[in-house]
């Protein structure tokens, strides 16, 4: 699912967007809710784990705003508030479900995968480009039958890609994506792991150069 992280404290931000991404999801983070709200109606996100206790416009808040607009997010709520008032202050604003602070990363991926499959409407379990598949459920890639073995960066990398087949990336939007640099883009990294993927993906090439602009996937014309 594709996962808008809403929390300020940045540790603990990255710790959930890099669980998420390892359970075969596709974070983003911000830090505060007006980004947030900004965010979510720019892009399709599936769901948005959002903390309470914000900067500038608390979680409650981003909660109302987005349900006055009707945007149809799936929201899990986190807090250090663990009040029975809080719970039912989110439920109440139409949060889907609700996660006191501390808790186990396991058992955020657990809500997480729950929120999931309540909404599916068609579980998306293989991403298919021409011969090339990517079984999200048991993280395999397959080119016409042959496995691929790649490293957890490289699977993020053509999960990414192989979502939107055809759709341009730039170097620095494959940068936010696969390594969440938020301040230093390090698009030659991008370039060292298209390069091998290219090499583990072989011919005839399906992630192609689009020249002054980034990097596409799709079956070669
Ligand atoms: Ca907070």
């Amino acid at each position: 699912m594709r996962i808008l992280v809403v929390e300020d404290e940045v540790r603990l931000s990255r710790h959930i967007s890099s669980a998420l991404m390892q359970a075969g999801h596709d974070p983003a983070v911000v830090h505060d809710g007006e980004t947030a709200l900004g965010e979510v109606e720019d892009k399709p996100f599936d769901l948005l784990v959002l903390d309470v206790g914000l900067p500038g416009i608390d979680g409650f808040e981003v909660l109302r705003r987005l349900r006055a607009k009707h945007l149809p997010h799936r929201v899990l709520i986190l807090t250090a508030r663990g009040e029975l008032n809080d719970r039912v202050t989110g439920l109440q604003l139409g949060a889907d479900d609700y996660l006191a602070k501390p808790f186990a990363m396991q058992e955020l991926l657990a809500r997480v995968r729950a929120l999931g499959r309540r909404y599916a409407e068609e579980p998306e379990v293989t991403l298919r480009v021409g011969d090339l598949t990517l079984d999200l459920v048991q993280q395999e890639v397959h080119r016409n039958g042959r496995p691929i073995e790649l490293s957890a960066r490289e699977m993020t990398l053509l999960r990414v890609l192989m979502r939107e087949p055809g759709r341009i990336f730039t170097r620095i939007e494959l940068c936010e994506r696969v390594w969440e640099r938020e301040h230093e883009y390090d698009t030659k990294l991008v370039e060292v792991f298209i390069g091998r993927l290219r090499k583990k993906i072989g011919t005839p090439p399906l992630v192609h150069t689009v020249r002054h602009t980034g990097y596409t996937i799709r079956e070669a014309s």
